[in-house]
């Protein structure tokens, strides 16, 4: 099966800034596209991969395609089997192939997996790191968004949280991105607790497991992994010691895989936050589709860029409303 393929740049409204990475003006996505399915990646540097390395493994991938596409878990456990890694490529083809399949059969994604379209919840919208008043000024201008999930990690997030509570009194998530050292976390979470936070994402290192379990224990907020978490295998190593997780496409190698990430999740009593990198239209739009199972939704990578090539997933004040159009569900600007 040959697979097309395309890297988009896409424009950021603002500079982005997280903890452990300096401000980016763009972010690259790759889309695919094989008998008539279309997917798309948006690979992280911290997970080892760029679009030029996606790029590369698509061609490799070709011949594994040449099977029944419809049988969308054997294609996916069969590429899982000679491919290590790359999860970001294998999101990108287990979303075409979902996309193929709903097309075929004239339905959207979450009829395929039987979901109520009625149950998704409402999207954060992020704002990264800047100057206080910078922040402030970001939440002011997103206004129609209900919840805001905010980037911390300085020496300044206090202030930071003072400084958007003067201008918002909106339920606001807190992704620290790594940044803490475990008894730092606790104290910072405990003034946060102060200022309505209702979760805390990342606050420490993804591969000290003791130190997360140690911020859960010490903290009245919920703490979910991100970094931490990349596939269902990750859930049972972390459960006790987090309250929930985030689940990204590009980190776990699809939808067929967060889908499995849920139901393992959900049997370790665990929350679910549905994540995004900056991604259009497209890769969000697929994930949407999964979030009438989850708790939060954290699908805005969309709504930060300003050359979405798709239209697709919409919100009503914050609400997701899923496509209702074959596969994903997406159209071309
Ligand atoms: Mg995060």
């Amino acid at each position: 099966m040959y697979i097309t393929s395309k890297i988009t740049k896409l424009q950021l409204n603002h500079p982005f800034k997280i903890s452990r990475r300096e401000t980016d003006a763009y972010r690259e996505v790759i889309s695919v596209e094989f008998d008539g399915g279309i997917g798309e990646a948006a690979p992280a540097k911290f997970y080892g991969e760029t679009v030029q390395s996606v790029e590369t493994a698509i061609k490799s991938l070709s011949s594994a395609l040449d099977c029944d596409l419809d049988q969308i878990q054997d294609v996916m456990t069969e590429i899982e089997q000679n491919i290590e890694g790359n999860y970001a490529t294998k999101s990108a083809i287990d979303m075409a192939l979902h996309d193929r399949l709903g097309k075929k059969l004239g339905v959207p994604l979450y009829k395929l997996w039987g979901l109520n379209p009625k149950k998704t919840p409402h999207t954060s919208f992020t704002i990264g790191l800047d100057e206080p008043s910078v922040m402030a000024e970001k939440v002011l201008q997103a206004e129609e968004y209900p919840i805001f999930k905010v980037k911390l990690g300085t020496p300044n997030d206090i202030e930071i949280l003072q400084t958007l509570r003067d201008v918002t009194d909106k339920p606001i998530y807190v992704d620290a991105n790594t940044a803490w050292t475990p008894k730092e976390a606790v104290k910072k979470i405990q003034e946060l607790a102060n200022y309505g936070v209702e979760l805390i994402e990342q606050p420490t290192n993804p591969d000290d497991i003791s130190g997360l379990k140690f911020v859960h224990e010490h903290s009245e907020l919920p703490i979910i992994a991100d970094e931490s978490v990349k596939r269902a295998s990750d859930i049972p190593a972390l459960a006790g010691s987090v309250d929930g997780i985030n689940i990204k496409l590009v980190k776990c190698g699809g939808l067929l895989e967060a889908l499995r990430m849920i139901h393992v999740a959900r049997a370790h009593g665990l929350l679910v936050m549905l994540g995004c990198m900056i991604e259009s239209s497209l890769g969000i739009t697929a994930a949407a589709h999964l979030t009438p199972l989850v708790d939060y939704a954290d699908l805005d990578g969309n709504l930060l860029i300003s050359n979405d090539p798709y239209t697709g997933v919409t919100l009503d004040n914050g609400k997701l409303i899923l496509s209702e159009l074959p596969g994903i569900g997406v159209l071309t600007k």
